[in-house]
């Protein structure tokens, strides 16, 4: 297996999560499903409850919202086994939480509730955060190289936590240095990874980046930062041009610090 080589000037690693760290299915295969299957019972448990009623007051807003700037709102059909008031609501909010995700808003009043939703599930141990079998050993590998370890992902810094804090491998939040999620510039943008290496304290040159997709690693590279691209089985077949441009690993035990102690 061949190894690829981190400059012996890096100080820190930035690690992406989906197709890097992570099964690139885990979000539409595992995370998105729970929703859709599990949204029934979890309103009706958790109606009366005051996160829960600010989850659906912010969702009525965001209804009122469209229909005020006329976009396509999903028809009200309430079938005819329902009865009482409560169960009314929480059909509707499901109606409108199932059209949001068929559309792939991204509405705060649904990120907000899915956030709550995937909570209470990894922290009963009903979904757990997948990651490769390479990843925690590399990591801990690097850490004890005297490198820092950092995620940058498009998921928010709240949902990385619940992955790596339930993953399949326990708790493993403290091998991680800090998060960085789209609050600091989307990850095809060069200016966010400048933004980056100034929090983390570093120049550009002193971290590298693992990524599976290419348009984040050239704006990594257009920052600076020393890229590596992770082939993970299911990730999008990179050109024959890319293939010759950027180191690949198909894991991250084939990264080797040289040059250090
Ligand atoms: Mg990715």
């Amino acid at each position: 297996m061949a190894t690829v080589s981190i400059p012996a000037c890096t100080n820190a690693l930035l690690l992406d999560i989906e197709g890097t760290t992570t099964p690139i299915t885990f979000v539409k295969d595992i995370l998105f499903p729970y929703i859709r299957e599990h949204l029934e019972e979890y309103l009706s448990t958790h109606w009366e409850e005051d996160e829960c009623k600010q989850d659906v007051h912010l969702l009525k807003k965001q209804i009122e919202e469209d229909m005020r700037q006329n976009r396509s709102c999903p028809v009200h059909t309430v079938d005819q086994t329902v009865h009482t008031d409560e169960e009314k609501a929480i059909r509707e909010v499901m109606d409108n939480v199932l059209w949001q995700m068929a559309a792939d808003r991204k509405s705060t009043a649904l990120k907000q509730l899915q956030g709550h939703m995937w909570r209470a599930a990894y922290s009963s141990g009903r979904i757990k955060g997948e990651v490769y079998q390479d990843v925690i050993p590399s990591i801990k590998r690097w850490r004890g190289q005297g490198l820092k370890v950092y995620i940058y992902s498009s998921g928010s810094v709240e949902a990385q936590k619940l992955l790596f804090g339930y993953s399949v491998e326990g708790d493993v939040l403290d091998l991680f240095d800090g998060h960085f999620d789209t609050s600091i510039g989307a990850k095809v943008e060069c200016k966010s990874y400048e933004r980056i290496a100034e929090r983390i304290g570093c120049q550009p040159e002193e971290i590298t980046f693992l990524t599976d997709v290419t348009r984040e690693a050239k704006a990594a590279e257009e920052a600076g930062v020393n890229v590596v691209v992770v082939v993970r089985p299911g990730n999008m077949e990179l050109t024959d041009d890319e293939r010759a441009h950027y180191d690949l690993v198909t894991s991250f035990s084939q990264l080797e610090l040289t040059g250090r102690a």
